[in-house]
């Protein structure tokens, strides 16, 4: 039997067709059944999946997740969207609640075409939000409206809002009962740091992280790196070591156009401007100065010494060269 309801809320047409069972891999590679319902509201499109609460509970554990084809078709790392998605199922399907999975709110509301024309933007070095500014779009177009109005049709009044986005809290802190909120981040990724900075300097949202350093922090602490050097592409899963032929093959074979951040940790051993010299005239060698290069010293560096590679770096075309003194 195909169940399918009209009915109408607040002035508003909402169709719903579905439920319907879907078997989803959640982050732990454990398959757990949702339920899913298209809610349509004016011709918006919604998915709506809902994982029962294995302990029953007046609040419900609820993300919005707004679509991003880049990240949720084919795995891209400019955003967070991949992880956040990956993250909010695999807790949903833990614990039970729901996901409203937004289709018609591509690229924070700008649509499939102005995701497309922000991107172009950001790629020539222009950071998303002047990029939405250039385009004359909204920086957040995205509304709530009828997540509230989905919500309201299930008889939902009390939340736990996996989010970082603090326009979210407001809004739902405005129109519902109760509202907690459930931080949604993971170990960063080099990618993405750029965009999620501004996302934190700009917009406001609330990640844990104070400064795009910040993220080596925990493995300073857990790992006494006495390498020559360490690559770090990812916060905490992968840690590069080596000598410097196989960081520059490393550097080489991410084969990338748009901006990273590098960061090159260097040991006491390494710390020495004569040895971060020859690593950056063998980048420069190897045409990869068009990124964000950082190079970490230990805490034993000295400064002043690296001073006079400032110069050579930007002579080399680096966007950026600093050297950080871990605390
Ligand atoms: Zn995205």
């Amino acid at each position: 039997m195909v169940r399918q309801k009209k009915n109408e809320i607040s002035g508003n047409v909402i169709e719903k067709i579905g439920p319907i069972t879907l078997p989803l891999a959640t982050n732990n590679s454990k398959v757990v059944n949702f339920h899913l319902t298209l809610y349509r509201i004016d011709n918006r499109n919604y998915h709506v999946l809902v994982c029962n609460p294995s302990v029953p509970s007046d609040i419900v554990l609820l993300r919005i997740e707004s679509a991003c084809t880049f990240a949720h078709l084919y795995g891209s790392k400019l955003c967070d969207c991949e992880q956040q998605l990956k993250t909010s199922l695999s807790m949903i399907g833990n614990v039970g609640g729901i996901l409203i999975y937004a289709l018609d709110q591509h690229g924070r509301g700008v649509g499939l075409v102005n995701h497309v024309r922000v991107y172009q933007v950001e790629q020539t070095g222009i950071d998303t939000v002047e990029a939405h500014k250039t385009l004359g779009l909204q920086i957040d177009a995205r509304h709530y409206m009828d997540a509230l109005k989905i919500l309201h049709d299930m008889k939902i009044s009390k939340i736990r809002l996996l989010t970082n986005n603090p326009s979210r809290i407001d809004f739902f802190r405005n129109h519902l009962e109760h509202i907690e909120r459930l931080p949604l981040e993971h170990p960063l990724n080099p990618y993405e740091v750029r965009e999620l900075m501004i996302k934190k300097e700009k917009m406001g949202h609330l990640f844990s992280f104070k400064s795009d350093f910040d993220w080596l922090l925990d493995i300073n602490k857990s790992h006494k790196v006495l390498l020559p050097f360490a690559v770090i592409e990812n916060s905490i899963s992968r840690i590069f070591g080596g000598d410097l032929i196989s960081l520059i093959e490393f550097l080489k074979n991410l084969r990338l156009n748009h901006e990273v951040f590098y960061t090159i940790y260097c040991s006491q051993e390494m710390s020495s401007p004569a040895k971060v010299k020859k690593l950056i005239l063998l980048i420069m060698k190897e045409n990869l100065t068009s990124h964000y290069l950082r190079i970490v010293g230990c805490k034993e560096i000295d400064l002043d010494k690296f001073k006079g590679l400032y110069n050579l770096a930007v002579r080399a075309g680096f966007l950026e060269l600093k050297c950080i003194k871990l605390k």
